[in-house]
Formats: C-alpha cells, sequence, structure tokens
C-alpha cells in the first residue's frame, strides 16, 4: 500500500503537471497513466482511497480478477500507484479555481499548483439543507480548519455527514475554545471529547437567519447559533469548480472526457452511469491521454494564447 502522505510531507513549491480529485479506480487509472509518461502528479482523497469499490464483497466483472473482494482489488490498485510512486493526501478538495497558470486547488487544508485537474470524485448524492447554500460566508462554513478561530469563545452547530468530522469538531472544541453542538448524520457512534455536544441524530429540516444568529431548525425547536460548520466527504461538481457544466448531478463531458473547460477532466462514476470499476478505469485513462495532450498542446502555444481545448482533436 502507499504511504497516504501529509501535505506536510510534499513539497509545496511544486506545480504539478496533474492533480487528480479522488483515489477510487477511476483517479487511480487516471494517476498510473500520467506518471507511466513521467509527468508529476498528485492524487487526493478525502476519506480512505479505494472506499467504495472496497466495500464490494466480491467483483465478479472486473477482468483479471475473478471474484476478488473489493478490498483484494483496492490493495492491488493502490501497489501499483506505490509502484509509479505517486503521492497520495487524505485532503478533501473545496475549491479549483483557475488561474494565468493552471489551477490553484484548495483543499481543507493545503494549496496545490497544478497545469490540469482531472475530477474522479465519484457520484455526489447529497443535497444541501434547505436555506444552506444562501447562508454560505454568512454564518455557515465547510473549513473549520479555515474559519473555525472565528468562533473562539462563541457557539457553532457541527453537523456531519461522516466520521471523518469528528477530528474537525474536537480541535474546535479543545484547541480554539468554541462551544460545540455535533450532530451526526450517520449511524456510526459518534467518538468525542466530553467538551462536544453530541445531539440526537436528525437532519434538520433548514437553516436560516435569526437576530443575527443562524437558527438549525430541528424537530425540538431552532438551535441558535454563531455559526454552522457542514461536513461533507465530497463536494458538488458545480461547487468545486465555477463554470463546469453538470446534468443530474453529473459532470457533462465529451468522448474525451473533457468537461469543455480547458484543462479540466473528469472520469468514473462522476460523468454518470454505469456505476462499475472497470468504466471507471477505462475513462481514468482516456482522461489521462487527453491531459497529457493538453499538457503537450499548451507547452507548444505561444504564450498570449489561450491552450486549445484537447476535445476538440481528434484521437
Ligand atoms: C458495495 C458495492 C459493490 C460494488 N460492486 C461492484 C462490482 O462488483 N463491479 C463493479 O464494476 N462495480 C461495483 N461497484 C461500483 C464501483 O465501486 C464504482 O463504480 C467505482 O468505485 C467508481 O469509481 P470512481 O473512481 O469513479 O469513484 P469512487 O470509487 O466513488 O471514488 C471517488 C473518490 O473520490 C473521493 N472524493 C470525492 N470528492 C472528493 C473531494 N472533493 N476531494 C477529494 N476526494 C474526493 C471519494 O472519497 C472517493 O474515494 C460496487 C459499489 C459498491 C458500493
Amino acid at each position: 500500500m502507499p504511504a497516504e502522505l501529509q501535505s506536510a510531507d510534499l513539497q509545496r513549491s511544486v506545480h504539478y503537471d496533474v492533480v487528480v480529485v479522488g483515489a477510487g479506480p477511476a483517479g487511480i487509472s487516471a494517476a498510473i497513466n500520467i506518471a507511466n509518461r513521467k509527468r508529476t502528479v498528485l492524487v487526493l482523497d478525502s476519506q480512505s482511497p479505494f472506499s467504495k469499490a472496497g466495500k464490494a464483497p466480491a467483483v465478479p466483472n472486473y477482468p483479471g480478477f475473478t471474484y476478488a473482494t473489493g478490498e483484494q482489488l483496492g490493495e492491488a490498485f493502490l501497489e501499483h500507484l506505490d509502484r509509479f510512486e505517486v503521492p497520495l493526501v487524505l485532503e478533501k478538495a473545496s475549491k479549483i479555481m483557475a488561474d494565468d497558470d493552471g489551477f490553484l486547488v484548495f483543499t481543507d487544508r493545503e494549496m496545490y499548483r497544478a497545469k490540469v485537474v482531472i475530477l474522479a470524485t465519484g457520484v455526489h448524492r447529497l443535497t444541501d439543507l434547505e436555506g444552506e447554500d444562501a447562508l454560505v460566508g454568512r454564518g455557515v462554513s465547510y473549513c473549520a480548519n479555515c474559519d473555525g478561530r472565528l468562533f473562539g469563545g462563541r457557539e457553532v452547530a457541527y453537523i456531519a455527514y461522516s466520521p471523518d468530522g469528528e477530528e474537525e469538531a474536537s480541535v474546535l472544541a479543545e484547541e480554539l475554545g468554541v462551544t460545540v453542538n455535533y450532530l451526526p448524520l450517520y449511524v456510526e457512534e459518534p467518538s468525542l471529547p466530553e467538551s462536544v455536544k453530541v445531539l440526537p441524530r436528525e437532519r434538520p429540516d433548514r437553516l436560516y437567519s435569526r437576530d443575527g444568529k443562524v437558527a438549525v431548525e430541528l424537530k425540538s425547536g431552532p438551535l441558535l447559533v454563531d455559526g454552522v460548520f457542514v461536513h461533507k466527504p465530497s463536494v458538488a461538481p458545480g461547487d468545486l469548480v465555477e463554470g463546469i457544466r453538470v446534468e443530474d448531478g453529473h459532470v457533462t463531458v465529451d468522448r474525451h472526457m473533457a468537461t469543455g473547460l480547458p484543462g479540466v477532466f473528469a472520469a468514473g462514476d462522476a460523468t454518470g452511469e454505469p456505476y462499475q470499476i472497470a468504466k471507471a478505469v477505462g475513462e481514468g485513462q482516456v482522461a489521462a491521454l487527453q491531459a497529457l495532450r493538453y499538457l503537450r498542446e499548451r507547452a507548444r502555444a505561444p504564450a498570449s494564447e489561450e491552450p486549445p481545448v484537447p476535445a476538440a482533436a481528434a484521437s
């Protein structure tokens, strides 16, 4: 298995050729194909790599691995990634923005630079809570690490869709002096310090502003707090990359896995059905090969010219 790196282990000055968001079958396939051509590539994953396919009790239809368990298949994929010395960082990409020389990829902890981005984020199933979107930046935050300090000595609600939220909530309470009401929206029993108040599991009806506070509407009545942190394991593609086309929750791509935004490609479940490992792996490879072509054409283009969109080119 590859060493999962802490971001601090990486040279942040590196301008990666490609950042791949998502370490499922699609992202791993894309990264291997990029590394195979000696380009620099970084993989980000918000949870453990291969977490979805790794749950399969048996995979009957992935060629060459008759009835391997998802876990066995995941080990083989990660071993391959490791052999190619691809760095894998467990951080969630929260925003990707174009800059003069490619992209800035912001995670919940760091910022990375890339010339190309490949989105291999799987299916995004979570819908926002009612009122959530309107309050972003006005009391609702997705990054305790970025905004937690603002709430020292104040009270917040922390809404978590997975146990990964427990660490951030603990840091808010124990290190930043925030009073935390923790609302777990998952089945596992939360394991938190005593200073964190755990609320009964319940999806709030809505969030709204009231008397300078944010109200979290619960069955028991509104919980009034100074801020709300929402911890999601994934980010809707439209929120991740501004201007990307999304239809029915899937990123729109052409047959070259190009999204229409120069330098942004997508692969796997993120682009639509069938939700299958072999399809994800194939699309990851197509995205990588087109990304490599894009990098070549970008290097040839005069500085003043927009790099061409390889989608327009025949493969
Ligand atoms: C129980 C089960 C059994 C299955 N059995 C089979 C089978 O037998 N055969 C088959 O072909 N398929 C099977 N599947 C489907 C298969 O697992 C998926 O089609 C496949 O995993 C899709 O790969 P992907 O790389 O596109 O997405 P995923 O595997 O979903 O990987 C996406 C990754 O992106 C990460 N991510 C998301 N957002 C962000 C972000 N903002 N920043 C950083 N990382 C992010 C996620 O944490 C995740 O690890 C099964 C699925 C399940 C759940």
